[in-house]
C-alpha cells in the first residue's frame, strides 16, 4: 500500500511550494496536477484547437496521450521545454478552461495515478483528495486570503522576470477560483476528511512542519 498525501486548495495558496518541500523531506514523489492541465491547454492551442466544449473530445485525446515529462522544475512537452509558457497567468487561465471539460478530466486520471510509486506520493491540485486519491492517508486543504495569494503570486512572477499588477492578479485568481468552484465536474471543495490549513500568516517552514506533524502524528 503506497502512501499518498494530498494537498488541495485554491490558486496561489502555496500548494506547490508546500507539497514539493514535504515531498523532499519524506523522499516521496511529487505530482503537480495543475501542470498537467496547463500542458494539456498548451498542447490543444498548439494543435489549433479552441479550449471550448466544441473541441472537448479532441482535447481529451491529446490529454490521454500527453507526451509530458518533468525534470526538476522543468516541464517538457514532446521534449520541448514549455515551463515558462505554462507558468504564465495566461497559462493558468487556459488550464482552468480545459479543466471544466469532464472528458479532459477523465483522460488525465490514469496519468495522475501513475505518479503513485514507492516510497510514496505528494499530490497537489484541486481534486486530489476528493476524486483522484480518495483513499489517501492524509488530505490537507490549504487556503490563504485572496489578498495574500495575490501578493505571493506577484512576488513569484516578478522574480521570474514577468511584469505583473497586484490588483489584476487578484481579480484573475478570484475569477479562476469562481470557475474552479462552480464547475460541475470535480468542483474545488475540501474532502470530507481533509484537514484545513490557512497559511495566510504562516511561514513556509511553519506549514511544512504542520503537515509533517499531521503525517507523523
Ligand atoms: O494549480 P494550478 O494553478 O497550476 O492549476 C491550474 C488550473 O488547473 C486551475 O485553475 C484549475 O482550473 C485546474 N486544475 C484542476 N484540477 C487539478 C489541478 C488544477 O482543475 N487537480
Amino acid at each position: 500500500n503506497i502512501p499518498v498525501i494530498c494537498i488541495d486548495g485554491p490558486t496561489a495558496s502555496g500548494k506547490g511550494t508546500l507539497a514539493s518541500r514535504v515531498a523532499a523531506q519524506l523522499g516521496y514523489h511529487y505530482l503537480d496536477s495543475g501542470a498537467l492541465y496547463r500542458v494539456t491547454a498548451h498542447a490543444a492551442l498548439q494543435a489549433g484547437l479552441t479550449l471550448e466544449a466544441a473541441d472537448e473530445a479532441k482535447i481529451a485525446d491529446l490529454a490521454r496521450q500527453l507526451p509530458v515529462r518533468f525534470e526538476g522544475e522543468q516541464v517538457l512537452l514532446n521534449n520541448v521545454d514549455v515551463t515558462d509558457a505554462i507558468r504564465s497567468e495566461q497559462g493558468g487561465m487556459n488550464a482552468s478552461k480545459v479543466s471544466v471539460l469532464p472528458a479532459v478530466r477523465e483522460a488525465l486520471v490514469a496519468l495522475q495515478h501513475s505518479f503513485r510509486r514507492l516510497p510514496g506520493l505528494l499530490a497537489d491540485g484541486r481534486d486530489m483528495g476528493t476524486v483522484i486519491f480518495p483513499n489517501a492517508a492524509l488530505k490537507v486543504f490549504l487556503t490563504a486570503s485572496a489578498a495574500k495569494r495575490a501578493e505571493r503570486r506577484h512576488k513569484q512572477l516578478i522574480s521570474k522576470g514577468f511584469s505583473a499588477n497586484i490588483e489584476s492578479l487578484r481579480a484573475d485568481l478570484e475569477a479562476r477560483d469562481a470557475r474552479d468552484m462552480s464547475r460541475s465536474a470535480s468542483p474545488l471543495q475540501p474532502a470530507q476528511d481533509a484537514l484545513q490549513l490557512d497559511n495566510s500568516s504562516l511561514s513556509i517552514e511553519d506549514s511544512v512542519a504542520q503537515v509533517l506533524d499531521w503525517w507523523q502524528g
